[in-house]
């Protein structure tokens, strides 16, 4: 299974790092399996950084092996929606990109995929790109989103990232964050919900 995710898919999160660049594409990176979260476990704040953000996405689970998949048959690649958490170590991130380098580690390191336990089936919702989703940190909304304000929708997403990546039953592509991201400290909870529906619910230590 492999995690494909997303980067600036949202204008007022790409803004929130005083950035004023639209991408033409999707910004793709990639999480080993070895990077989600266990159920149940708490995220553990990794030594090697001060700063790691959340990023709450919308959850796609990938239902057949596609490649070069056309956008408009895209929709026969998913049934069910979930929602997660990309945590991203913010100062790694910051400093690999300074360098020039590649900031993999700072996006796939363990326990840096959260993946909801439950996925919804798609037929629960009237229109995929008009979903409410949103973080709460300690009881407050930090993060609130709408599928409808992603720049690549999900039909583009499948079609442009099967054409570098075989998709396989199981996969799940994260969907690009709204603004609001912040960092985490030990003893915050954060609860993530798609509508009214509680999905996440986690402890960071
Ligand atoms: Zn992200």
């Amino acid at each position: 299974m492999k995690i494909l995710c997303i980067g600036m898919n949202y204008v007022a999160h790409i803004k929130e790092f005083d950035r004023d660049f639209i991408p033409k594409s999707p910004v793709v990176f990639l999480k080993p399996d070895s990077a989600v979260l266990p159920r149940k476990n708490p995220f553990v704040i990794p030594v090697f950084s001060n700063q790691v953000d959340y990023e709450i996405e919308v959850l796609v689970k990938i239902n057949k092996v596609g490649k070069f998949i056309d956008q408009k048959f895209a929709h026969k690649y998913y049934d069910e929606i979930g929602l997660g958490i990309d945590f991203t170590a913010r100062d790694v991130q910051r400093q690999l990109k300074e360098k020039g380098q590649p900031w993999e580690i700072s996006k796939g390191f363990d326990g840096s995929a959260v993946i909801s336990e439950q996925f919804l089936p798609k037929e629960d919702f009237a229109d995929l790109q008009n979903i409410n989703f949103r973080l709460e940190k300690n009881g407050e909304d930090v993060q609130v989103g709408n599928t409808s304000l992603m720049i690549f929708k999900i039909d583009e997403i499948i079609a442009h990232v099967s054409q570098f990546y075989t998709l396989k039953k199981g996969d799940i592509i994260f969907t690009g964050t709204p603004s609001g991201v912040g960092p985490v400290a030990k003893g915050d909870v954060l609860q993530g919900f798609v509508e009214n529906q509680k999905m996440i619910d986690i402890k960071v230590r």
